[in-house]
């Protein structure tokens, strides 16, 4: 057997086994049926989906750059708790800060091509899609103001896992669809101003929505 040289191993990458653990688990944290701050053990999901402890552990090390698991102390990992209400006002008075101003920016100065990529989440087959496609949306949105420490600090809080994982009602969706429309509009009209009007109250009516399902 050729023994390889370190210098010639390959990248890991998760495999597609791997990917495909992924998104289960993630299906299942997203929807609750793995609830929130709950120990995850690698040994019974391995069980359960027929599989060995490796794509479980990759996967789950993927969960845990998503903000839906961690590592705990000789506990292995267990699943991010729920927001709280205090957690949420303090996301989203961060948010008003910081995301109508990055839309306004981005209305002036993003690129056509990433203009392009702005999709409001209409086509969203499932809770789970939307959360993935609002993801993106924002993010895109952050990373066209041009600015890394916005970009950054917004990916950091994995805001869309927690806003998902606490608030299942399918109205949500159909308005955030909406209000994302508003926001594309001024962005593809270059208008700063209409953007971050249009970004801001997204983000009040989400609070709202989230406000009245998060009492304490
Ligand atoms: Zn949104």
């Amino acid at each position: 057997m050729v023994q390889m040289n370190d210098a010639y191993r390959p990248i890991s990458r998760p495999s597609g086994l791997a990917e495909e653990v992924y998104r289960r688990i993630r299906a299942d944290i997203m929807s609750l049926r793995i609830p929130p701050d709950t120990r995850v053990s690698v040994d019974s999901l391995a069980r359960e989906l027929g599989v060995s402890q490796t794509p479980i552990r990759e996967a789950l090390s993927m969960l845990e750059a998503n903000g839906l698991v961690s590592k705990r102390h000789f506990a292995g990992y267990a699943t991010s708790p729920r927001m709280d209400r205090a957690q949420l006002d303090d996301l989203f008075e961060f948010r008003l800060l910081i995301e109508p101003h990055a839309a306004r920016k981005a209305a002036e100065g993003m690129t056509d091509s990433d203009m392009g990529q702005l999709v409001s989440g209409e086509s969203a087959s499932s809770h789970d899609a939307f959360a993935d496609m609002d993801t993106d949306f924002h993010r895109l949105i952050a990373q066209g103001a041009g600015n890394h420490l916005i970009a950054d600090s917004l990916a950091r809080l994995h805001i869309h896992v927690h806003i998902f994982r606490s608030c299942f009602r399918s109205e949500i969706t159909e308005e955030a669809v909406h209000e994302h429309n508003a926001i594309i509009a001024a962005i593809r009209a270059r208008d700063g101003a209409k953007a971050e009007a249009a970004m801001r109250r997204h983000i009040e009516l989400s609070y709202g929505r989230l406000r009245d399902f998060i009492k304490e």
